[in-house]
């Protein structure tokens, strides 16, 4: 952590890039850390493959989310929160010809890759991380920051629910409070709110929940007819994949997203005992040991075929 907060002191320029299908964690680590960056005096930018989501447009520091071009020469690159450079999308290449990159991230799956990395894999959320980074690079933590980060790491967690929580995650959230963090605003917009495209979305996908192996596997689809019926976008589809994963007697759940004609993203969720991040890795993918993705090009029905016969091959 000192050498990549050292490696960025004494650089300028920074483009910061987050990963494909944004979250809270991705984005709200950027955003921190870019604040704090731009509290040293430096220039730079966060880049969103595919922007931010409606529901997290509300962070602090969305003016530095660059659209378009960038105002001023990038020197140097930030990957936060991506787990391997095919995880940066639309904006792979654009990190990759950046003579000078460094990587701060908490996936199991991420073998390493830019000139500097810090990879925390037992850490819940790279906000977690990206706190410890922005206290080594010498800035106090402010509101505005704060909100950010315990945006990053509520969000990792399903709001401090989940088993990757340890006690480093309260130490940090009991810092971001103390800061200033607004614990119910962002809990509301994450967790109580939600548009209508959101909720049928839900609807619809959850009406085509299928039990299979006993019981133990739950598999759902989202079309692109129910993004075109709900109104619903991709980032809509976060979280459908916990519902379910809480149906009971189910160990793997699995979400298949239609998100062109012939590319299926899948999101994987498994209970203790079931690693889907080497399940997902064996196709292709990565991810947590409980909760993994990857993308196939494949027709959709023909897609969740594969990934149903790789879980039978676990359980
Ligand atoms: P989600 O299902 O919420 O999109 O992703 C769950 C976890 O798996 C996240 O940590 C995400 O970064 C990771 N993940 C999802 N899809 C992929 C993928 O295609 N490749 C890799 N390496 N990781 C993925
Ligand atoms: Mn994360």
């Amino acid at each position: 952590m000192r050498e990549l907060a050292d490696w960025l002191l004494g650089r300028d320029n920074f483009l910061l890039f987050c990963h494909v299908a944004p979250d809270g964690d991705t984005i709200g680590s950027s955003l921190a850390i870019a604040l704090a960056l731009r509290e040293k005096g430096k220039r730079c930018c966060v880049k969103v493959p595919g922007g931010v989501p409606q529901y997290l447009r509300f962070l602090p520091g969305m003016e530095l989310v660059a659209e378009g071009e960038v105002p001023f020469a990038v020197q140097c690159g930030l990957a936060v929160d991506v787990s391997a450079p095919g995880m940066l999308g639309e904006n792979r290449e654009v990190f990759e010809s950046l003579a000078e990159n460094a990587v701060l991230d908490h996936h199991d799956s991420n073998a390493g890759y830019g000139q500097v990395f810090v990879i925390a894999p037992r850490r819940a959320a790279t906000g977690e991380i990206a706190l410890e980074l922005i206290e080594a690079l010498g800035v106090p933590v402010n509101r505005d920051m704060a909100n950010c980060l315990y945006t990053a790491i509520s969000s990792d967690t399903g709001n401090f629910n989940f088993s990757n929580v340890t006690p480093e995650t309260f130490v940090s959230a009991a810092k971001l409070v103390t800061a200033g963090a607004d614990v119910d605003g962002i809990t509301r917009r994450l967790y109580r709110t939600r548009t209508f495209a959101r909720t049928k979305l839900l609807g619809l996908a959850l009406s085509d929940a299928r039990l299979v192996m006993d019981g133990r596997v739950a598999c759902a689809r989202v079309t692109r007819d129910m993004f075109r019926q709900a109104g619903a976008v991709r980032s809509d589809t976060e979280q459908i994949v916990n519902y379910l994963g809480e149906i009971q007697g189910v160990e793997i759940a699995i979400l298949g997203i239609e998100v062109e004609d012939g590319t299926v993203k899948f999101s994987l969720r498994s209970s203790e005992g079931y690693d889907v991040a080497k399940l997902a890795q064996s196709l292709g993918g990565g991810g947590h040991e409980r909760a993994a993705g990857v993308s196939l090009s494949l027709p959709l029905d023909q897609a969740m075929k594969t990934v149903l016969e790789a879980v039978g091959g676990i359980l």
